[in-house]
């Protein structure tokens, strides 16, 4: 097995049936693009910033950012690389940004929520991604967007720090995608109405499971709840890579479901684009994806959104398709 994937090392990912998906990593810091590099990544799906700002005793300044961000656009030698705007709160907290005790920090102040509202922090962190741009292939991606008004605030601030910079005579790229995580389920169920505005989504399955359960990711009495194959979710899936397509623009998805080899199958068939996981689980992914076939898997998944009922029906359904 070791050697197999060990020549699947540096081949793209193929289907069974010859279709090219495309399976990248998710880091914290500059420092996991050996185990990228080494893993045979076809890029970064998932550059978790707020590590910059938690491992730091005080605001990451622009020019500590630029240096990180160029480092992985070099590293990666023009590659895609998504970097997601800092997502602090939640469970994530800054000692030298103290923000008020919350009832329900999940559903509370974090994420773009404070970056725009501190927008001073927002716009540092903005400056330093347009300045590295031009060192690779560079996505920007928003977390914890709810609405279509704060997605448009967050571009809106994005394109006036571009113009600014453009002013002062900086370089920066010209064909930066921008697109948003979709793990709350009010932007999932709009999936189409953001598809006309963004150029990529990346479903944050994390968040988007606890949020769709109701069931917090982090307690242990509920986690029989928190079933990344409840037809629910796949079904929220399916809208949210339809409407994508349906607009041009491509899916993937950054959360833990990405990499778990029986949700695979099932997200192939969805027709997800791009998948983005831990560096250590991408070889054997790449095998399985090489031994399925795309529309076989889309009559799975067809089955389990229309004729399972619970998570455990389409577990059995899909070990019953994946021997
Ligand atoms: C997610 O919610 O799935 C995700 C990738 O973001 P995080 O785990 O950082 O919340
Ligand atoms: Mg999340």
């Amino acid at each position: 097995l070791k050697a197999e994937w060990d020549k699947l090392k540096d081949a793209a990912t193929v289907t069974a049936d010859g279709k090219h998906l495309e399976l990248a990593a998710n880091i914290g810091t500059p420092k996991d693009l050996e185990g990228v590099n080494n893993n045979g990544a076809e890029g970064i799906g998932l550059y978790r910033t707020e590590f910059l700002y938690m491992d730091s005793s005080e605001l990451p300044t622009e020019d500590d950012q630029f240096e990180a961000y160029k480092a992985v656009l070099e590293g990666m030698s023009g590659k895609p690389v998504v970097v997601r705007t800092m997502d602090i709160g939640g469970d994530k907290e800054l000692p030298y940004l103290p923000l008020p005790h919350e009832m329900n920090p999940f559903l509370g102040y974090r994420a773009l929520r404070i970056s725009l509202v501190e927008d001073g922090i927002f716009r540092t962190q903005l400056r330093a991604l347009l300045r590295a741009s031009v060192y690779g292939q560079l996505r920007i991606m928003f977390p914890m967007v709810a609405t279509l008004v704060e997605f448009r605030s967050a571009k809106a601030i994005l394109e006036e720090e571009k113009a600014k910079l453009i002013d002062e005579g900086v370089k920066v790229a010209d064909d930066i995608q921008v697109g948003i995580m979709i793990e709350i389920p009010a932007a999932a169920v709009i999936a189409d109405k953001f598809a006309k505005e963004v150029d990529f989504f990346s479903v944050g399955t994390n968040d988007l499971i606890q949020y769709t359960m109701a069931a917090d990711r982090m307690n242990e009495r509920v986690s029989y709840l928190y079933q990344p194959y409840n037809p629910s979710i796949l079904r929220l899936l399916k809208h949210v890579i339809d409407s994508a397509h349906a607009e041009g623009k491509w899916a993937g998805m950054c959360g833990e479901m990405a990499g778990d080899q029986t949700a695979v199958p099932l997200l192939m068939g969805l027709g997800l684009d791009e998948f983005s996981m831990s560096a250590t689980s991408i070889l054997k992914t790449r095998s399985l994806m090489k031994r399925l076939d795309t529309s076989k898997m889309a009559e799975l998944a067809d089955k389990a959104i229309n004729d399972c009922d619970t998570a455990d029906e389409v577990v059995a359904l899909v070990n019953e398709y994946v021997k």
